[in-house]
């Protein structure tokens, strides 16, 4: 009798191992797509899908707030090629994600965000069900595209799809709706298996057509002052050393856009950006290379671009050309393609630009770096943004390897300027919205994509979006150090209540607050330094040690400006000038 018992038990568990379900036919989707890393938030309907797949060999980081998952998750998709995966919970959890999901999508990151929903057939009819919302159709409009999978036979479609979507053309942001009945539903193992794709050439190179090609370097040949201005979908499309090979080619002066910087170190002999105002108005030829003439270019026109003049543009996207001001050489296809196809074009047969265009940019550049040497080299008491940022600018240079995240107003402002840059994908910053927040989700991702450490440099309104991660970098015992550049409030700190009332004016934090008491709190190293030499020293003895560190460097509350250098873009400043 207990033979056949045992042989029972042995048919069933045979049996039950010959079956999958959603859950684990989602983690084997994206592992066969090398997905090994996932940024989320557990809970119903998606606790048992995280578990999994930690369980099954994934890298499973959990945030305290889906919002910074997801950011998390975009930056990773910049990183890496592949897209970044965000898990989230319905509804509340979803609407979190979606910030960061739009985020990336405007940033032409590839990213999945994955959230559980709750039931067709109730949210439908609107019956009420727990967290009900319909969340495909809210994430549409922020997203390049939006997917939902009813069916567990599905999934590998689902998913093949989400990751063309996310890294193909213009890489962008993916929804995936996964119902929680999905993830229980159970198929044949085998069957499952082969339901699933691994996808071939995910992002096609898409190759210029070659008259494109000429067009673009017949104008470049013609042009008297020519600039080439990189943006971050030439730091996204990994062809540095062509980029590198065309500008030292041609000998044309180039301006990185942010996060472009570093994609040639930022001390090149070529490298404009000191003289960023004067060739941008001079220039008479612009070639742009993965970089958009949104707000960040002034729109292509008006008072920053000075002389009249006409553009080159390389980009992925078909319908970019012109979206701003005319572009007379547009070359559409992928970055690599489309900077070799020059390359091959222009061969050796390129005169470099006229003394008189290079003399100029030099003497321009030589006088601002004269006057930036000496705004940095002075001491002053409290430290203002610039004697802290000189501290910064030496760590960086002594450490290339490391990722600088950098978010907030004056602290990116300024940050931006001082601090060069020398190996591609290094800086991560607020990108094409601006926006604030992003700071704690990019610098987790950093550490944990690059395994390098990370200097994230947050202004202490900008950090008290995700400071919260700290608990988070702390569990995950991540190699990340925090510099908040402290002065009490949104700008600055010495705003009063023009009501003279006993509330704070709306600008102001607490007066003197101690961020580095946050990671102490789970366990990580504090500092509180009020010198460029404490902060140099701080911030040396965290990479030193890749202990998670938070340095509260305290800057004079009346130092920066009303919005950095965005002023122009407050109604009442601009209404007033
Ligand atoms: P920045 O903010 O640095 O100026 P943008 O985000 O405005 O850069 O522009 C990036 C551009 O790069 C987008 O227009 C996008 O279509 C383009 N792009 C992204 N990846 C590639 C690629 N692999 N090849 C060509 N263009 C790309």
């Amino acid at each position: 009798m207990a033979e056949v018992g045992n042989e029972l038990q042995r048919q069933a568990a045979e049996e039950h191992q010959a079956q999958t379900d959603g859950f684990h036919l989602v983690i084997d989707a994206l592992k066969l797509n090398g997905i090994e890393n996932i940024y989320g938030l557990p809970g119903i309907p998606v606790t048992d899908l995280a578990r999994l797949a930690q369980a099954n060999g994934m890298r499973v980081i959990s945030f305290r707030h889906e919002q910074n998952a997801g950011n998390a998750a975009a930056i990773a998709g910049f990183l890496t090629q592949k897209p970044g995966v965000c898990l989230t919970v319905s509804a509340p959890g979803f609407l979190n994600g979606l910030t960061a999901l739009a985020n990336a999508t405007t940033n032409c990151f590839p990213m999945i965000l994955i959230s559980g929903s709750s039931e067709r057939e109730i949210v439908d009819l609107q019956q009420g069900d727990y967290e009900e919302m319909d969340q495909l159709a809210i994430a549409r409009p922020h997203a390049k595209a939006a997917f939902r999978v009813l069916h567990a036979e599905d999934i590998g479609v689902g998913i093949a799809r989400a990751i063309r979507a996310a890294v193909s053309g213009r890489p962008g942001g993916v929804y995936l709706d996964l119902p929680a009945k999905l993830l229980g539903q159970s198929m044949e193992a085998e069957r499952g298996r082969q339901s699933l794709i691994k996808v071939v050439d995910p992002a096609p190179r898409q190759l210029p057509a070659p008259d494109s090609i000429d067009r673009a370097v017949a104008l470049l040949k013609s042009a008297k002052r020519p600039l080439i201005l990189l943006g971050k979908g030439a730091a996204y499309a990994r062809a540095d050393a062509d980029i590198r090979a065309l500008v030292e080619k041609t000998g044309i002066p180039y301006l990185p856009m942010s996060m472009a910087k570093g994609l040639l170190p930022d001390t090149h002999p070529q490298s404009a950006s000191a003289a960023r105002s004067y060739v941008l108005a001079e220039a008479d030829v612009v070639m742009l290379v993965g970089a958009r003439l949104n707000w960040l270019l002034s729109h292509g026109k008006g008072k920053t671009w000075g002389k009249p003049k006409q553009f080159i543009q390389i980009d992925i996207s078909p319908t970019e050309m012109d979206s701003n001001v005319a572009i007379a050489a547009p070359v559409v296809g992928d970055i690599g393609s489309c900077v070799s196809a020059m390359l091959d074009k222009i061969g050796n047969g390129f005169a470099k630009p006229g003394a008189d265009w290079l003399g100029a940019v030099e003497e321009r550049k030589d006088k601002n770096l004269a006057k930036m040497a000496e705004t940095l080299s002075r001491d002053v008491s409290p430290m203002n943004f610039h004697s802290a940022l000189r501290a910064l600018k030496d760590v960086v240079k002594a450490n290339p390897g490391i990722s600088f995240v950098n978010e907030g107003a004056n602290t990116l402002d300024y940050a931006r300027a001082v601090i060069d840059m020398y190996e591609p994908r290094k800086r991560l910053d607020v990108g094409t919205w601006g926006v604030m927040g992003v700071g704690m989700g990019y610098a987790v991702a950093a550490a944990v994509e690059t395994s390098k450490p990370v200097l994230a440099l947050c202004g202490d309104s900008a950090f008290g979006f995700s400071g919260m991660e700290v608990e988070t970098i702390c569990r995950y015992n991540l190699p990340i150090c925090i510099v908040i550049f402290n002065n009490n409030g949104v700008y600055k700190g010495i705003d009063v209540n023009p009501t003279g009332g006993n509330d704070p004016a709306v600008t102001m934090f607490v007066k003197g607050a101690r961020y580095d008491k946050m990671m102490e709190a789970f366990g990580g190293v504090g500092h509180n330094v009020t010198t460029p030499a404490e902060l140099e020293a701080a911030v040396n003895e965290a990479l030193r040690s890749g202990k998670p560190t938070l340095v509260n460097a305290v800057i004079d509350p009346a130092a920066g400006t009303e919005s950095g250098r965005l002023t122009n873009l407050n109604p009442q400043s601009a209404a007033n000038k």
